[in-house]
């Protein structure tokens, strides 16, 4: 078998799982972006419930929203605190592009998947179809 009649044959499963089924795998739930604002300071009063949904190191996410802003950031019990002013939004589209690149798996759009780490390379490994990739995400 080649690998174009590899895809071809994937293909048509795919086509036969319909689009409702391919949908309820894929969507990844996000919780809801819960601010508060104070002087110049945003607080996301829910973070520890991100990486927990995440299933990634509470560490790794703050340091990637912080990477992300160009701001300090600050673990402050289950909040956490960015130095200036984030709408709701911002957060909301940066944890997006996070399950897009530390979470979703290229191959199955799975978010079942854990970060490998290799040689200092991070490659992400699918509990759904068992893909290794290599991961997207630079702050991994
Ligand atoms: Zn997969």
């Amino acid at each position: 078998m080649t690998i174009s009649d590899y895809e071809n044959l994937l293909k048509r499963i795919e086509d036969k799982l319909g689009g409702s089924n391919m949908k309820s795998s894929s969507r990844f739930e996000l919780p809801t972006v819960d601010v508060m604002w104070e002087g110049q300071k945003t607080f996301l009063r829910n973070f520890s419930e991100f990486p927990k949904a995440l299933r990634r190191e509470p560490d790794k996410v703050l340091q990637y929203l912080s990477k992300e802003f160009a701001v300090p950031a600050e673990r402050l019990g289950d909040s956490a605190m960015f130095v200036g002013r984030r709408a709701p939004d911002d957060f909301t589209r940066l944890f997006e592009i996070y399950v897009k690149d530390y979470l979703q798996c290229p191959t199955c759009k799975s978010p079942d998947t854990k970060i490998l780490k290799e040689n200092r390379i991070s490659f992400l490994i699918c509990e759904a179809c068992g893909a290794k990739s290599t991961l997207k995400g630079k702050y991994a």
